[in-house]
């Protein structure tokens, strides 16, 4: 064969293969659990950030409000977009081009995440008071979304429902207002781990219907106390004493950086988080 006769034939299968490649594309995957809007983004692993205390000292379970603001400071200037974690469930919707979603939880409803101060303002150093000063010096790039899981009654009056008993409808229907998430953390902190099935679905029916009916909101996320899961995972949806409820997505408390919803190892019950202790933002975030 002459070297030009070889050379076209060689054209002429590379035509044809290129042609087959982009031509003949497949069409649009089968539906995902979640998709992402952004499809870019599709492959990466997010931060869920898991706070308790908003108070000083420094702890293992307290951040200060100092700490919180250079914490949302670090994670604006390195691109992060604040979200709710139901907005698992729109994938994501509405986050910013080229931004990497990280979603703020806050368990345990005490009053140094959400405290009204005497004269009615907002106090400055609660999570909310930082959160809503942070995004009034960034209206446009930072809105106001976290995600608050409330436990209702504990023996604690101060983690009940942020303390203040007087101010909880108040303060949930303008979580609710700003755009943030009101989530279950059980009704009496429960180990679900050791309660009974027919427990732990009073526990959370009761839950989500004291806290739907004060925000407005329809409850779907829940942080399991203490980490602790129940043998029989399908109590985080049905039905007790005519209560409804489906809690479509559980954090545990620890695991690190959590997979992209549309990762076939995703697990919707199982979503990892990170605590936001000097160590965990080292090992994660390579931040001192
Ligand atoms: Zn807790």
């Amino acid at each position: 064969m002459k070297w030009w006769r070889l050379g076209s034939l060689f054209l002429f299968l590379l035509v044809a293969f290129f042609l087959f490649k982009f031509v003949n594309q497949p069409g649009s995957k089968p539906a995902e659990k979640f998709a992402y809007t952004q499809k870019s983004y599709s492959s990466k692993r997010f931060p869920v950030l898991e706070y308790h205390l908003i108070s000083r000292p420094e702890g293992r379970w307290t951040r200060t409000p100092e700490n919180f603001r250079a914490d949302l400071e670090w994670l604006y200037q390195n691109n992060y977009y604040p979200m709710n974690l139901k907005d698992i469930l729109t994938g994501f919707q509405g986050l910013s081009a080229g931004k990497t979603p990280v979603v703020m939880t806050f368990d345990d409803s005490s009053s140094s995440q959400f405290r009204y101060l005497a004269d009615g303002r907002v106090d400055p150093d609660c999570a909310v008071g930082v959160i809503k000063a942070f995004h009034d010096k960034h209206p446009f790039d930072w809105p106001m979304r976290a995600t608050f899981f409330i436990v209702i009654g504990t023996n604690n009056p101060d983690r009940n429902i942020f303390g203040q008993k007087e101010l909880a409808e108040k303060k949930l229907k303008q979580l609710t207002a700003w755009g943030m998430e009101v989530a279950s953390h059980t009704y009496w902190h429960d180990r679900l781990s050791k309660v009974s099935p027919e427990f732990a679905r009073y526990s959370l029916a009761k839950s989500v219907k004291v806290l739907s009916d004060l925000s407005g909101q329809k409850i779907v996320s829940l942080a399991t106390p203490m980490g602790l899961y129940p043998s029989d995972e399908s109590v985080f949806k049905g039905e007790y004493q005519k209560i409804s409820y489906d809690l479509k997505l559980v954090c545990e408390v620890a695991g690190g950086l959590q997979v992209a919803p549309n990762s076939p190892k995703f697990n919707p019950y199982h979503i990892n988080r990170i605590q936001t202790i000097s160590s965990e933002w080292r090992k994660f975030f390579g931040r001192d």
